[in-house]
């Protein structure tokens, strides 16, 4: 073999655990190289890890089937661009599932006309929350630039943001306001808002600037969470409240966002765009969230 490749087999098993530690930055500070030993091992050390939490997940019914299988692409791709990856979309995990089970039963009537999905995560959630971080993930590995942490940061913030904002909110007795109008709104439709989830908000971005801060992220990306967290969070309120589908139960006579309503009539669209359900302001309000955190780093 020519010496001058790096191979697995060159190098002590020690040196190889420690460079599996280190994330693409501090790899970046050595050279221009990321060792296609290491991404492989992450990845496969990502998936054996990411397919085991998405099968626990699953069978708590946290997740949908298709749900545990987004994850677990996710969480391969963050584990081969680094731990840090893997530990930030592994927070928004926990987090988004502890605050979604709070309370759940007394959240889950209360909403159960009005939301277009309630209980496990099926694929278009776990894209719409995660997909953003993971695509930062990738692009720092095929270009080690610390714009790509403000903007991970910044995108799983507004998605962990937005979350905490509906879980808390829902659970407020009294009626949300919409953003825009001010007007009441009921709970659990789109748009609405009450200072309870508004602080909530702030308190999910917190809680993925607290991860960057452990993971050792750049200290603007760490900002960055909380800022983009925080406007993403209101992005989504404020799309949530304008431009959303909303549909009509003619048998109920009562506006919705349910396809189908509960009361098992098909519903059909009254205002809003008829393509731009949850999880597509969902995943604006994360690239809103992922733009302004990566201001930061400008
Ligand atoms: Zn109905």
């Amino acid at each position: 073999m020519p010496s001058h490749q790096v191979s697995l087999s060159d190098r002590a098993p020690i040196a190889l655990i420690r460079s599996l530690l280190e994330s693409p930055r501090q790899l970046s500070k050595r050279g221009p190289s990321i060792f296609p030993e290491e991404l492989a091992a992450r990845a496969g050390i990502g998936l054996v890890l990411a397919a085991a939490i998405s099968l626990v997940a699953m069978r708590a019914r946290d997740l949908s089937p298709d749900g545990a299988a987004a994850a677990i692409v996710l969480g391969t791709v963050c584990a081969a661009a680094g731990w840090d990856w893997a530990f930030l979309l592994l927070v928004m995990f926990l987090a988004g599932t502890a605050v979604s089970r709070f309370r759940s039963p007394s959240k889950n009537v209360r909403v159960a006309n009005m939301m277009e999905k309630g209980g496990h995560r099926d694929a278009a959630q776990v894209l719409a929350n995660g997909g953003l971080l993971a695509l930062a993930a990738a692009g720092s590995i095929v270009d080690p630039s610390p714009y790509w942490f403000g903007i991970g940061a910044g995108a799983i913030a507004a998605s962990a943001a937005d979350t905490f904002a509906t879980e808390i909110g829902t659970l407020v007795t009294s009626l949300p306001r919409s953003i825009v109008s001010g007007q009441p709104v009921a709970t659990g439709e789109s748009g609405g808002v009450t200072w309870q989830g508004t602080c909530a908000a702030l308190g999910g971005a917190t809680v993925i600037a607290a991860a960057a801060l452990i993971a050792q992220w750049p200290h603007e990306a760490i900002v960055g969470a909380v800022a983009g967290g925080f406007s993403g969070a209101m992005i989504d309120s404020v799309l949530g409240a304008t431009v959303q589908m909303r549909r009509w139960c003619s048998r109920c006579g009562r506006e919705t966002e349910r396809r189908v309503h509960g009361c098992g009539a098909n519903t059909l669209h009254s205002r809003g765009f008829a393509w731009l359900d949850n999880d597509g302001v969902n995943a604006l309000s994360s690239l809103g969230g992922g733009i302004i955190g990566m201001l930061f780093l400008l």
